[in-house]
């Protein structure tokens, strides 16, 4: 399958590796767009959140799961933190095999 987030969890693409479980990949974003910036992929290729199967939905609460290990790892509770998932075109999603973004290390004063 010619997915770039697949191809990043199986090791074609290296990538900077965060946190790995059985369900869920996390590495930094190549193009950050905070001094923190770390996506949280799951290792079941499934577009977004409208194609995920009612099978799928333990991925989701592994990405949240990883997100708070991964927080509590960069010690990020006292200044918090944003999660973003982007969907389709107007959410700004790029690549299609569905992602969590935590992005740290700044304030967010824009929605
Ligand atoms: P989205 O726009 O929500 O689909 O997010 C996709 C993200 O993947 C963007 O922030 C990209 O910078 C990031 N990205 C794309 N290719 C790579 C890569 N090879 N390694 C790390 N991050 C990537
Ligand atoms: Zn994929």
């Amino acid at each position: 399958m010619d997915c770039i987030f697949c191809k990043i969890i199986n090791g074609e693409i290296p990538s900077k590796k965060v946190y790995e479980n059985d369900f869920v990949f996390a590495f930094y974003d190549i193009e950050p767009h905070a001094p923190i910036h770390i996506l949280i992929v799951p290792k079941c290729h499934t577009e977004s959140v409208l194609t995920l199967n009612i099978d799928e939905y333990n991925y989701i609460s592994e990405m949240f799961k990883a997100a708070k290990l991964i927080a509590n790892d960069l010690h990020l509770e006292k200044n918090g933190f944003r999660l973003v998932l982007n969907t389709g075109s107007d959410g700004g999603q790029t690549v299609m095999h569905i992602h969590m973004h935590l992005l740290a290390g700044k304030k967010f004063l824009d929605f």
